[in-house]
C-alpha cells in the first residue's frame, strides 16, 4: 500500500466541507466546552477554532473555572446544546467531574465527538483513520491489522471499525509479545505514546503513527522511530493529527445535514 501524502488529501477534504456548507446556506455551529486553563488544551481549541473558521463552521469556546461542579456543568451543557448543532467538551477535565457526566448531557445526534456509546458520529481520530486508509485505496478487508494500544479513544473504538470493516485485529497492549505479532501483518496502527517506541525497521508492513510525544529535547515525535526505513509510516507532525482535526469538521458538517433532512 502506498500511504498518500496527507497534507494535499486534507487540503481536498477541507474543499469538500466548504462545498457542503455552501449547500446547506446556513453555517454549522459548534460550541466547544472547556473547562479549567490546560495550556494542551488551550493549544487543540485554537486549532480547533482555526479549523473550523476555515471551513465555515462557527466555533465559540464556553470556558468556565475549574471549580465549576458536575452539576453546574451539565446544567450549562444541556442548555447550550439547544443552540448548535454540536457540542464538544475538551478533555481533560478536572478530576472532580466524570467525563461520563459531560457528554451524556450531550445528546446523541449532536455529540460530534462521538463519545457516547449509542453517538450518531465515529470519534475523530479513529475516523479520520479510516477515511484516510479509504483514500489510500487500502481494502481493510481479510488483512491481518496490529492495533498498539487499547485506550477507550483510540485503540478501541478503532479495532471496532476495522472489525466492521472485515479487516482480522490484534489489540496489543502493556502485556502483549509485541513481536509475535508484528511479524505477519500488513498494516500496524501504533497509539502508545511513547517516543522511541517502534522501531520502523523491524516491521514489514505500513505504519500509522498515532503517537503526539514530546523527545528529551523537546521535540513534537510520535511513537515511531528510524523512519528512513519504514515500508511506509504517517509523520508526526503533520500526520494524524491533521486527519483527527479533519474528522471533526466532517462530523460537524454531518449534524447539520442530518438536522436539515
Ligand atoms: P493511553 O490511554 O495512554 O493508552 C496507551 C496504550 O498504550 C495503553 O493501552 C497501554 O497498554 C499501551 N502501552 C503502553 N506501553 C506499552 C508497551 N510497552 N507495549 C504495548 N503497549 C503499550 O493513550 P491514548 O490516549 O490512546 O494515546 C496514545 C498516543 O496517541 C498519545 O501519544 C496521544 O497523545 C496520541 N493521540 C494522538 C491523537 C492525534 O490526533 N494524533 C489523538 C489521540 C491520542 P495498557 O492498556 O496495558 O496500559
Amino acid at each position: 500500500m502506498i500511504l498518500k501524502d496527507i497534507k494535499s488529501y486534507v487540503k481536498e477534504l477541507k474543499e469538500s466541507y466548504k462545498i457542503r456548507i455552501a449547500a446547506l446556506g446556513e453555517a454549522p455551529k459548534l460550541a466547544i466546552v472547556q473547562v479549567g486553563n490546560v495550556e494542551a488544551s488551550n493549544r487543540y481549541i485554537k486549532n480547533k477554532v482555526k479549523d473550523c473558521e476555515e471551513v465555515g463552521i462557527q466555533a465559540h469556546v464556553y470556558a468556565y473555572p475549574d471549580n465549576i461542579t458536575e452539576w453546574e456543568l451539565d446544567d450549562e451543557l444541556i442548555h447550550l446544546e439547544e443552540f448548535y448543532d454540536g457540542v464538544i467538551v475538551q478533555l481533560p477535565l478536572p478530576s472532580h467531574i466524570r467525563s461520563s457526566i459531560a457528554t451524556a448531557a450531550i445528546p446523541a445526534h449532536k455529540d460530534v465527538d462521538g463519545f457516547r456509546t449509542d453517538s450518531c458520529f465515529d470519534p475523530a481520530t479513529p475516523k479520520g483513520i479510516m477515511d484516510y486508509l479509504r483514500y489510500c485505496n487500502f481494502n481493510l478487508v481479510g488483512k491481518d491489522v496490529v492495533i498498539i494500544g487499547r485506550s477507550e479513544i483510540v485503540g478501541k473504538p478503532l479495532a471496532r471499525l476495522m472489525l466492521a470493516a472485515d479487516a482480522t485485529v490484534t489489540l496489543c497492549h502493556s502485556k502483549s509479545k509485541l513481536d509475535k505479532h508484528l511479524k505477519n501483518c500488513d498494516l500496524v496502527v501504533a497509539a502508545v505514546g511513547k517516543p522511541h517506541f517502534l522501531d520502523c525497521s523491524e516491521v514489514n508492513a505500513p505504519i500509522i503513527d498515532v503517537g503526539i510525544n514530546f523527545d528529551e529535547n523537546g521535540k513534537l515525535v510520535g511513537d515511531c522511530y528510524n523512519t528512513d526505513y519504514a515500508k511506509a509510516v504517517t509523520p508526526v507532525p503533520g500526520g494524524v493529527g491533521l486527519l483527527t482535526r479533519c474528522a471533526l469538521l466532517d462530523n460537524v458538517v454531518r449534524a447539520k445535514e442530518m438536522r436539515k433532512q
